[in-house]
């Protein structure tokens, strides 16, 4: 049986399925004749006994800081006065020790979830998490835990909340298969920072049998169960060669990112949260070249203050301590919509209402974020970037409300970098053509090659009839790309690329072949992307990157570069 599914992150293993019981679900409406006093008694030898467990996770954690952070949430969760009292209230409402837990974390939940905040919603989802241990040890019902997995095994589930990963030795999950989920939940972060191969969104999955053997390729989002033996032969070997590559890439992890020629290249790293960084240091990449910084406007019915958003900037520089971190500002519209602002439907909109635009008529969301990030530059080797610049004037505008936040810190005596980086993504053609005036007021470019090619060609980037000219080898992508590398050498400053063609095999022999020195790419490509760099003799690519730009179409191009790559790169 095949099943499909969203990736969320990388991996192909066989073992067997663990399928974990669906969470007990609770009535919130029922009632008990149990006096308060006695109910009351039950609940706080529940907490007592839940936050005992908790400790035991975080002492089997020790060492792993995020693994740390996500307990230490759910215990102040448990020990907190508000949702003690709630409780209390409930009981003493006549409602059922587990019903009164069930109803003062609903109203815990809607309450997080209500701000909106990315990171208050996963708070939510631990409040649900933490609430239903809670009930299932009052009841005395099991909560489904992955810790009753006595070998290693593909864990399936309908559903996996944050905690039932904590609690377990993470080298016994080989995998995970969940029939709901998404990727950007809590649990599928942490799944992705730990490294776990692991799929959401996989329809039919508890249709998997328990404890046989099923191989999962989370590259692909896809599920093999009931295998034959020939599967069984042929996924071992697969899973055996993917464990053996895995194994020898972890040694670059120490190592500097290094071309075949001895060139110094730097890559760094695409996040949307600090949970991120653990996989930017664990595989020793050079920063953060790009944090999307939109993820935090969105699932929120009011926009981020200038309090979270300097405590979320602030936590990821002082963790990246002292490597480059590159905050950009956010990159609302296209295909990121959010409910905090007020816009409205657009027939187009990757080509309409995004990113800078609205800023410049929304100046205070600019201003707010913009202080955010210079506050946070006290604390790390912060960098700010704009997204989506078209034309001089948007930039002029952005720059001096930049100017306008210094002056505002300066005097208001808030410490920030007074120096700090300034940069924009190269992502819309008439910046690549208007770079010579542009660069003058800038430190850094970084090209954004996903909107890059579907500008140039006017093919939206999400459309797959017009997929087949979404191409980053075509010579008129390249030569954009050379373009701004040549004109940001030439005045001194610092060209990166952040866009997905810098993770792709090809898209980053491509980039080295046109001359560039940094990448930015999914922190789990980290040591893939330093294994390749050391099979590029960036020298002799040289010569290649010319000849790409001379060819008539993205076949002839892919031809000339692949004739230039040594055998075993991929
Ligand atoms: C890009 O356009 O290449 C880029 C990195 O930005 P985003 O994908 O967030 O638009
Ligand atoms: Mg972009």
């Amino acid at each position: 049986m095949k099943l499909t599914g969203i990736p969320v992150s990388q991996g192909m293993v066989l073992d067997k399925s663990y399928i974990l019981t669906a969470i007990p679900e609770f009535e919130m409406e029922e009632k008990s004749d149990t006096p308060a006093e006695v109910s009351i008694a039950l609940i706080d030898r529940a907490v007592h006994q839940v936050l005992g467990e908790l400790k035991t996770s975080k002492l089997r954690m020790a060492g792993n800081t995020d693994h740390i952070a996500l307990i230490q949430v759910q215990e102040a969760m448990l020990d907190d006065a508000c949702f003690r009292e709630d409780i209390i209230r409930n009981v003493k409402l006549g409602y059922s020790p587990e019903a009164a837990v069930m109803r003062a974390a609903k109203a815990q939940e809607e309450m997080l979830a209500s701000l909106g905040d990315p990171y208050m919603v996963a708070r939510a989802e631990d409040m649900h998490d933490i609430s239903c241990r809670l009930a299932c040890c009052i009841a005395d019902k099991n909560y489904p835990d992955i810790c009753g997995m006595n070998d290693p095994a593909i864990v399936v589930a309908q559903d996996l909340l944050p905690s039932m990963l904590i609690s377990v030795d993470d080298s016994k999950v080989k995998g995970i298969i969940i029939e709901r989920g998404t990727k950007t939940s809590h649990v599928s972060i942490l799944a992705a920072s730990i490294g776990i191969p692991m799929i959401v969104s996989c329809a039919g999955a508890m249709n998997i049998k328990d404890g046989t053997m099923v191989f999962l390729d989370s590259d692909k989002g896809e599920v093999y169960s009931d295998l034959n033996d020939d599967e069984h032969k042929r996924f071992m070997e697969i899973a055996a060669s993917f464990s053996e590559e895995k194994a020898k890439l972890k040694d670059l992890a120490a190592c500097e990112a290094l071309s075949a020629d001895g060139e110094r290249m730097i890559v760094s790293a695409n996040i949307v949260e600090p949970m991120g960084l653990s996989k930017v240091i664990e595989n020793g990449m050079d920063g953060v070249g790009l944090f999307r910084t939109e993820f935090m406007y969105m699932n929120r019915k009011k926009l981020p203050t200038e309090e979270e958003q300097y405590t979320v900037y602030r936590l990821a520089a002082e963790k990246l301590a002292g490597k480059p971190i590159i905050i950009r500002t956010m990159d609302i519209g296209g295909d990121k919509t959010v409910e905090c602002l007020d816009l409205q439907h657009e027939d187009n909109p990757f080509m309409g209402y995004r990113a800078i635009r609205i800023c410049l008529d929304h100046k205070h969301i600019m201003l707010t974020q913009l202080r955010a990030i210079l506050r946070a530059s006290a604390y790390g080797n912060v960098w700010v970037m704009f997204p989506m610049i078209a034309t001089a004037k948007e930039l002029k505008a952005v720059l001096d409300m930049l100017s306008e936040v210094k002056a505002e810190l300066k005097e208001q005596c808030v410490p920030f970098d007074a120096h700090i980086k300034v940069g924009i993504m190269v992502e819309i053609p008439s910046a690549v053509v208007m770079l010579d005036v542009l660069i003058k007021h800038l430190d850094f470019v970084s090209i954004g090659s996903n909107d890059l090619i579907q500008y140039t060609f006017a093919a939206d980037r999400l459309n797959k009839n017009v997929g087949y000219l979404y191409n980053y080898m075509d010579p008129a992508v390249l030569r954009l790309i050379k373009h701004t590398i040549n004109i940001a050498y030439r005045a001194g400053v610092e060209c990166s690329i952040c866009g997905e063609m810098a993770g792709e095999a090809l898209g980053m022999a491509a980039l080295v072949a046109l001359g560039l020195k940094k990448f930015s790419i999914s922190p789990s490509l980290g040591l893939m992307a330093k294994k390749r760099m050391s099979l590029l003799n960036a020298g002799k690519l040289a010569e290649v990157g010319t000849m790409m730009l001379e060819v008539e179409n993205a076949d002839e191009a892919t031809e000339v570069l692949k004739a230039a790559l040594p055998p075993k790169y991929s």
